[in-house]
């Protein structure tokens, strides 16, 4: 359960200049746990007017901020990633509540995996040259200014350090919008920045919905620059709303990432690490890798190895550190979720395992069934449309050019995986996927691989130093230093 020091937060809204305060607004944001669908908490919902004051004060608070010495910066991330670190368990009991990650995965990533966004960002300031010459030119690298930090609710801990931490590394000030169906870890998070001592005005947060709150940020002449990462809707209507302003905007969205097993692929290995990878986070990650692309000699073969793997994933309670997979995060998610699978039965292809439903034994909660399509076309809903849900599509192809052409026969660019024996034929086929990352024979995380996506799934890249960058200006200053020989 949320303990007391956490619902009072809850209580107080809106966080701007460096303290909490009452929202100019009357209207509150139900925080529903999708395991038994009760009410956990209801958080102040902002308006415009809380927006337009946060922006007053990370706008005051700017210019100071962005000439602080990098050391400076650098200790106070070093203080909010301990802080992450310290208070990491009643962080990973808040997700279970409000989007119903399992205990063990919020504790084994989730807050792991956020906290090593900061970590990340304050190791990069020890060596970054914010000022580089060439000849008598100089380079100078600059904060942008004011952003507005839009999230979603998959990954909420972890998506908002993939913001704030790089923002705050380079000197600029944000507002943060965390999603409306998940804000109590970021009401927690924007604790610790205070109690980590960030000056006045340099974090804010205001609660609310995407088309009020989100959209005026969007539209906001105060702010210099949006990061969203949630749906491509959402991202498009962003991106529209921004132009007037001309502000820079970085766009996370969705995926409909490919997994390619090659001929020579260790089958009983790569197919249940490819079903636990497409179903990790209740298949909520937007890099999943939803499409398992295989031999069409070897799919019998798949085919077992993926239905085992299914039948043996606990599914149930997130407070128990046993369950594998907890619920789908909110009920519309849910929904999405089970007409997509219906989709697939109406296009034809074969259900190996799971389907329509909740699972049995849960007449509560948002409990999707583990859910495997094979046979799949390219052509069907479910091999082009982000489901977002533990659904699986396994396709196959007839030799590795026709394995390429499918995981390309996407609008999506995010994520993509190559499994195979031969890595000099697995690397060839990284390099013919269109996406923004590749991964050879599931390799560990890493924080400081770029990521982010080829066409609809965005534009710009967050993590490490790709990461950092999107939050900095470019300023050439010619004649800086003095003509060799004069
Ligand atoms: P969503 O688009 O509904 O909401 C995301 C955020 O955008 C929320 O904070 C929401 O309030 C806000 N928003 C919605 N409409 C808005 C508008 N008109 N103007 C401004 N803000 C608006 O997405 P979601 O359902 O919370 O998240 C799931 C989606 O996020 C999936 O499509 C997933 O693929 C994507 N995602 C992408 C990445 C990535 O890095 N590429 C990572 C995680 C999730």
């Amino acid at each position: 359960m949320i303990d007391d020091a956490i619902r009072l937060d809850v209580r107080q809204g809106v966080y701007l200049d460096g303290r909490w305060e009452d929202t100019s607004g009357t209207g509150t944001l139900p925080v529903v746990n999708p395991a038994n669908e009760a009410v956990v908490a209801r958080v102040a919902a902002g308006v415009p007017d809380d927006l337009d004051r946060a922006v007053a004060a990370a706008r005051a608070a700017f210019p100071a901020f962005a000439a602080t010495p990098v050391a400076e910066r650098k200790a106070l991330l070093e203080r909010i990633h301990a802080l992450l670190l310290d208070r990491a368990e009643p962080l990973a009991q808040v997700l279970v509540e409000e989007m119903g990650a399992t205990i063990t995965h919020a504790r084994t990533a989730h807050v792991p995996l956020a906290a090593a966004h900061v970590r990340v960002a304050a190791e990069l300031l020890a060596d970054y040259s914010f000022l580089t010459l060439h000849g008598t030119t100089a380079i100078v690298r600059e904060p942008i200014g004011v952003c507005g930090l839009i999230t979603p609710w998959n990954w909420p801990l972890y998506q908002i350090t993939a913001k704030v931490a790089p923002a705050l590394a380079t000197g600029c000030t944000v507002v943060l919008k965390p999603s409306e169906l998940s804000p109590l870890s970021a009401l927690m998070f924007a604790q610790i920045v205070h109690d980590a001592g960030a000056p006045r005005g340099v974090f804010n947060l205001v609660n609310g919905g995407g088309s009020d709150v989100g959209a005026a940020m969007a539209a906001h002449p105060d702010i210099d620059m949006i990061s969203i990462t949630g749906s491509n809707r959402a991202g498009v209507l962003v991106a529209q709303a921004a132009a007037a302003t001309v502000k820079r905007v970085t766009q996370e969205l969705g995926g409909k990432s490919p997994n390619i097993l090659l001929p020579d692929a260790d089958v009983a290995r790569v197919v249940p690490t490819g079903v636990m990878a497409a179903f990790r986070n209740v298949g909520q990650s937007c890099s999943a890798p939803t499409r398992m692309i295989v031999p069409r000699a070897r799919l019998a073969e798949v085919e077992a190895h993926a239905h085992a793997t299914a039948a043996a994933i606990v599914v149930g309670d997130p407070g128990d550190p046993a369950t594998m997979l907890g619920p789908i995060a909110n009920r519309m998610q849910y929904d999405r979720v089970q007409s997509m699978i219906a989709a697939g039965i109406a296009d034809g292809a074969t259900l190996l395992c799971g389907g329509p439903g909740r699972v049995d034994g849960h007449d509560r909660g948002f409990f999707a069934r583990p859910t495997i399509f094979s046979d799949v076309t390219t052509t069907m809903r479910i091999a082009q449309e982000e489901i977002f849900g533990p659904v699986l599509a396994i396709l196959p192809y007839d030799d590795v050019d026709h394995a390429v052409a499918i995981a390309n026969d996407t609008v999506f660019g995010l994520g993509g995986h190559v499994q195979g024996a031969d890595l000099d034929q697995a690397r060839a086929v990284a390099r013919r996927i269109r996406t923004g990352q590749v991964h050879i024979n599931h390799p560990a995380w890493d924080p400081h691989a770029p990521f982010g996506g080829y066409r609809r799934s965005g534009n710009g890249r967050e993590y490490g130093v790709y990461g950092l960058e999107e939050y900095l200006e470019t300023k050439a200053i010619l004649g800086f230093a003095p003509p060799t020989g004069s």
